[in-house]
């Protein structure tokens, strides 16, 4: 699926090296271990109107012959996505 054009409200925040929020899974409706509900936690204190960001956490050089590179621009950045 791509968030592009659906989704809920975490479609909208984007990836950071040095994130302000982690995903953590929850169960609601079941334990079943495949179907989690997905929710932001803030790992720090977030001024309002800060960007939300979580870290993607893709291992680099997973997809064969796919390069993507990270423009977050924090201090930490590692420079690519996959
Ligand atoms: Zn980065």
């Amino acid at each position: 699926m791509d968030a592009k054009g659906s989704g809920n409200i975490g479609r909208y925040l984007n990836h950071s090296c040095m994130p302000n929020v982690f995903v953590q899974n929850v169960f609601v409706d079941t334990h079943d271990l495949r179907f989690p509900w997905v929710a932001f936690f803030a790992q720090t204190y977030i001024i309002a109107g800060t960007e939300l960001t979580w870290d993607y956490n893709y291992d680099i050089g997973s997809v064969e012959g796919k390069i993507k590179y990270c423009y977050c621009g924090s201090l930490k950045c590692r420079g690519r996505l996959l």
